[in-house]
């Protein structure tokens, strides 16, 4: 685990044959109000878990797992992060959280041969996507984590639920897997996706100040250039319609 800033750090996804996403903790470290935002892939849970262990956290000082959104890469090590800290609430957008209480896997897949080749792999049993969900996002709420203040930006196409989370002060986004570094935009063509949704939730974001881009997956930038997610959607534009 490495930090970011005081109150934002990083677990590096430990890719596989599948990506493993990145999980990011956020609190400043007196707070006793941790959260975590993204698991991983399956099986990535210990790996995390002893990250956050190894850097002196205290689990019971993690109170909620929020989601980016829920796709097997995300959430696919929820439950073994939960054995762990199993008071810690879920908060998903409202667009996959329903999906999620219903044990319905489509998005959590985004394919039907990923689904099988998923179940195979990792010997997944069916209903191993359902979850109770305590907080539905809906976008636009600003909570305070860990004395910060974090806004939810509700930026779907990647996925019908995505979000990104913003701090305004110290200009950090976490995107998820809308956007990330070297130009690169998250796929748009799983279950739930749609590219039109994805070009306006990049021209949302790149109304932002930013300074530290914190994506899903590849690279962390902590030295964004200006323009940086404006030039992006521009570079993609025609491919999203
Ligand atoms: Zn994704
Ligand atoms: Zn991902």
């Amino acid at each position: 685990m490495s930090r970011i800033s005081e109150g934002v750090y990083f677990i590096k996804g430990q890719d596989e044959m599948i990506p493993d996403s990145h999980m990011y903790v956020i609190g400043k470290p007196e707070s006793d109000d941790l959260s975590i935002i993204d698991a991983g892939l399956m099986g990535k849970g210990n790996y995390k878990i002893n990250a956050m262990l190894d850097a002196g956290i205290d689990l019971n000082s993690v109170k909620r797992i929020i989601m980016t959104h829920t796709h097997f890469d995300h959430i696919g090590c929820l439950s073994e992060i939960r054995e762990n800290i199993p008071r810690a609430e879920l908060w998903v957008h409202e667009n996959e959280a329903q999906s999620l209480e219903d044990g319905d896997d489509k998005i959590v897949y985004g394919m039907e041969m990923f689904k099988n080749m998923c179940m195979a792999q990792y010997d997944i049993s069916p209903d191993t996507f359902k979850f109770h969900v305590d907080k539905k996002l809906q976008g636009g709420e600003h909570f305070d984590l860990g004395n910060m203040d974090w806004e939810v930006l509700y930026i779907p196409g990647h996925s019908p639920g995505s979000i990104g989370l913003y701090n305004k002060l110290e200009k950090i986004l976490i995107p998820g897997d809308v956007v990330y570094s070297d130009y690169a935009i998250g796929r748009f063509d799983l279950h739930g996706a749609n590219g039109s949704d994805l070009k306006n939730s990049l021209l949302r974001l790149a109304e932002l100040e930013v300074n530290i881009l914190l994506p899903g997956h590849n690279r962390v930038v902590t030295d964004l250039p200006p323009n940086y997610i404006a030039d992006t959607a521009k570079q993609w534009a025609s491919y999203l319609f």
